[in-house]
């Protein structure tokens, strides 16, 4: 799986519909300060699916969304589109390309698509667990973040281990199982209590 490009609109200083393509061997971003280079992996961030404002620099999330400048108004809705390349299948989706989108707007309402279908945040989040770039993966290092590893707190750092190691999906699919059992079983006891009152 290898990132083909990235399309950003109305995003941060990303007024205009701006992609970027991603060819073979390693892709660098340069500019001056200010420029948006870190804007850009945030754009890689928020469409996998990021949900803590905090970590895209902002207060909350509509504040994503181009907020105007001397020369242009204030945007109504951002979005970024992540395609991938999928040939080898290393996704669970039977296409050669993968198309993520997110679009956020003013009101705070929001969109998740894969290939241009609309899906839940969770769909996006189960298709990339434990591929590296689910989001509490290495696969994004921000500024500060080696620090931030170095200094969390034994039960994060495991986190982050077990999303390398590939366990977090089963830890999600146990507490999913262990959920239903819960409810199942409250509904059994509800069911005996019925059994009782009819006998
Ligand atoms: P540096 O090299 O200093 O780290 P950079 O190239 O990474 O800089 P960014 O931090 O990505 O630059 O971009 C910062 C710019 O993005 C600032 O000029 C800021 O005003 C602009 N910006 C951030 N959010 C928005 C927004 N919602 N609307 C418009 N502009 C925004």
């Amino acid at each position: 799986m290898k990132l083909k490009s990235l399309t950003i609109s109305g995003f941060k200083s990303f007024a205009d519909k701006t992609k970027i393509d991603f060819f073979e061997g390693i892709t660098g971003i340069v500019g001056p300060n200010g420029s948006g280079k870190s804007n850009i992996i945030e754009a890689l961030q928020w469409v996998l699916g990021e949900q803590s404002a905090k970590n895209l620099r902002g207060g909350k999330m509509n504040d994503v969304i181009f907020a105007g400048s001397q020369t242009r108004s204030p945007l109504n809705r951002a979005e970024v589109e992540l395609v991938l390349d999928n040939s080898d299948r290393f996704l669970a989706i039977a296409t050669d390309e993968v198309a993520i989108t997110r679009r956020i707007y003013r009101n705070g309402d929001s969109e998740y698509l894969i290939n241009h279908n609309r899906v839940r945040l969770r769909d996006i989040s189960d298709l990339f667990i434990d591929t590296g770039l689910g989001k509490e993966s290495f696969s994004i290092i921000s500024q500060g973040k080696v620090e931030a590893i170095f200094n969390s707190k034994p039960l994060d750092r495991r986190m982050y281990i077990e999303e390398v190691a590939g366990v977090l999906k089963y830890k999600k699919e146990k507490q999913q199982a262990e959920n239903k059992l819960v409810d199942t079983t409250a509904h059994l006891e509800r069911l005996n209590d019925i059994v009782i009152e009819l006998r």
